[in-house]
């Protein structure tokens, strides 16, 4: 992405890759999936000086959104997503941390998204894309423009998101994934929730489970 610049942070023992995106002339950015070890996110902001406007979710898992409440106390910033459709799983924080030991609240974002909204992320717009199955309010954040996305837990390199929870679906997340991702330009770059960064075309081309 050419006009921002982006430090990945693994959280949590899931290796979440927590992002942290940032205009390099203004230094305005935002936190995307704040899964926990929150001082390790905020020792990084501080490292590269970065005025954060924003968090945002993807969400509403353990590993992506933990530490989300603590963030945005400590950075005084609003807490925006994903779709309301996710509320369940950010009310049930404390369940979802209980099961690994974790002593967590529930997470009330000061507003949910919509496919077709726009955010800003260091003074660059990404459109909101709905794409449920591993939840049922996931969104991913798409800059036609720059090519560059943050996809969560949808598609991975080689791989999608898991959809063995209750409330998986795993043929809403291959439409997803068919009708709104893999349409994208083949040089079209994006982070995953969890490995390594790709490109739509590297998915086109080698993903198994979208063949
Ligand atoms: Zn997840």
């Amino acid at each position: 992405m050419q006009n921002l610049s982006v430090e990945i942070i693994p959280v949590t023992p899931f290796a979440q890759n927590c992002a942290l995106i940032w205009n390099p002339e203004t230094m305005q950015g935002a936190v995307i999936d704040p899964g926990g070890d929150v001082p390790k996110i905020l020792a990084a902001i501080t490292a590269h000086k970065v005025d954060v406007q924003s968090i945002y979710l993807t969400h509403g898992h353990l590993d992506h959104a933990g530490g989300a409440a603590e963030l945005a106390a400590a950075l005084h910033v609003p807490l925006v997503g994903p779709d309301e459709r996710d509320k369940p799983l950010l009310d049930a924080m404390a369940e979802q941390g209980r099961y690994f030991g974790l002593d967590l609240n529930a997470v009330s974002p000061d507003r949910w998204l919509t496919e077709g909204e726009t955010i800003d992320i260091g003074g660059t717009a990404f459109s909101v894309l709905f794409c449920p199955g591993h939840t049922p309010g996931h969104v991913v954040f798409v800059n036609e423009e720059g090519k560059f996305g943050i996809f969560g837990d949808v598609l991975f390199r080689s791989s999608i998101g898991r959809t063995d929870f209750p409330y998986g679906d795993h043929a809403a997340l291959i439409a997803a994934i068919k009708t709104k991702l893999l349409i994208l330009p083949d040089d079209f770059a994006f982070i995953c929730g969890h490995g390594p960064e790709s490109t739509i075309g590297a998915e086109r081309r080698a993903n198994p489970f979208i063949r």
